[in-house]
């Protein structure tokens, strides 16, 4: 039986990698701007914490996580829960009035693989945790905004609000009672989660419960004065900063957790995988995990998502990562091609050679395809002179160079 990696489960090749790296670079850049620190997070936590936060009636906890159902433990199916557990248990909140903090790394859950939608996903998490401010809504947003653009993706921003447990409850009656008096017209899923969770009908993909949702309340007609105030001072920072956006009174958002502002970023080009970055608000989850009571918000952006949405650019021709192939004919030549390849890679160079001295013209082939800069090569007559012919691959160029200064080679290289 052929070995294969599991369903939903993929590796990234050295191919894709560089892709992966300039998402990542660029992240960490972005992010820096925006003054957030990095946190590592384990990817095994106790159950009963994703139960709590995400919960209990969402498709993750339901139906979606990775659990061993002996030792109570899983595997991380997003990374908000985790880095609240971390906030409180290390007292972060003491060091800070405001924490901005980032973690990046792979998540789990158990759905149907499609393009865009595996089982093992990475994110890239950003949460500001102590600020009501809706001030911070903005900046959050307008954080995801600068890092999609200056990847120059094509994305755009939907906006909520999800109100808070002073208008939420009534607005929920409300739905329920318009979406009790159209049961019959929903889809079976929307029947059932009707009553355990009804806000999740508006947000439903079904044709047919689209059409009704058309004429639901809407949550944005329903908001307390507080909820409202804040709505308008997030759209008011949106606009301080030049982010476009548009409001959405159908997205609700699959956890449980979000209060006040819920928001997408949307492409057109990855079909029903269309969200490449959703967050929101949860301003009392942190107190819900056994915290002070800390207002918090938070958005996760899908990397495979985004890698494909690169992948579909036009890309620059890929960078050489080889500064210098050397090329030894002969064993005597090949010695010291090795010794002198670990001097320039102490040196700071990329080098590489053929640890089998193959013949030139198969060395040669090699430093092509690794798309060497330069290649050095070594034979018998340049061994006596302590020489090395030295070939720019571009301009096809040669010139002997010493071998006795490393610093020449270097310099002739770096050019
Ligand atoms: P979707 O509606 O696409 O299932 P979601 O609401 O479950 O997304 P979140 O939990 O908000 O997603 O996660 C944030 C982001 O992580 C998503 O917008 C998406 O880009 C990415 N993501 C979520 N699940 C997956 C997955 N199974 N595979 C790849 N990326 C994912
Ligand atoms: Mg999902």
């Amino acid at each position: 039986m052929k070995l294969k990696a599991l369903n939903g489960f993929k590796d990234t090749l050295p191919g894709e990698t560089p892709l992966w790296r300039r998402l990542e670079d660029l992240a960490r850049d972005v992010f820096a701007r925006f003054t957030f620190s990095e946190i590592r997070l384990p990817i095994l936590e106790k159950t009963d914490l994703f139960a709590r936060s995400i919960g209990a009636a969402t498709d993750i906890v339901e139906k979606e996580m990775y659990t061993f159902p002996e030792k109570q433990i899983t595997m991380r199916p997003e990374a908000t829960a985790s880095l609240l557990r971390a906030y409180i248990e290390h007292g972060l909140y003491v060091q800070k009035p405001v924490q901005r903090l980032f973690t990046i790394g792979p998540m789990f859950r158990h759905e149907r693989p499609q393009q865009g939608r595996l089982r093992q996903f990475h994110q890239m998490d950003a949460e500001i945790l102590g600020s009501a401010n809706p001030r911070v809504d903005a900046e959050l947003m307008a954080m995801g905004a600068m890092l999609l653009s200056e990847l120059g993706l094509t994305v755009s921003l939907e906006l909520n609000s999800l109100g808070c447990p002073v208008c939420r409850p009534g607005f929920r009656e409300g739905l329920l009672v318009f979406l009790a008096s159209r049961q019959e017209a929903l889809c079976d899923d929307c029947r059932r989660r009707m009553h355990t969770n009804p806000l999740r009908v508006l947000d439903c993909k079904n044709p047919a419960c689209r059409g009704i949702v058309e004429d639901a309340p809407s949550i944005q007609d329903h908001l307390c004065p507080d909820c409202r105030t804040h709505f308008v001072a997030v759209q008011d920072g949106l606009d301080q900063l030049g982010i476009v956006y548009s409001l959405n009174r159908f997205m609700v958002r699959g956890l449980d957790y979000y209060c006040r502002t819920t928001f997408e970023f949307i492409t057109a080009d990855l079909g029903s995988q269309s969200a490449v970055c959703a967050g929101g608000r949860y301003d009392g989850l942190v107190e819900e995990l056994g915290g002070p009571k800390t207002p918090g918000i938070g958005f996760a952006m899908g990397m495979e998502r985004l890698v494909l949405l690169l992948q579909k650019q036009q890309q620059p021709a890929a960078g050489a990562e080889v500064d210098l192939f050397i090329a030894g004919l002969g064993e005597a030549a090949s010695r010291l091609c090795f010794s002198l390849m670990h001097r320039l890679r102490q040196a700071g160079a990329r080098v590489m050679m053929d640890p089998d001295g193959r013949s030139l013209k198969s060395q040669m082939k090699q430093a092509d395809k690794a798309f060497a800069r330069f290649v050095l090569i070594l034979g018998d007559a340049e061994l006596e002179r302590n020489t090395g012919m030295l070939r720019d691959m571009t301009t096809q160029e040669q010139q002997e160079v010493s071998l006795g200064d490393t610093r020449m080679l270097l310099d002739a290289i770096a050019a």
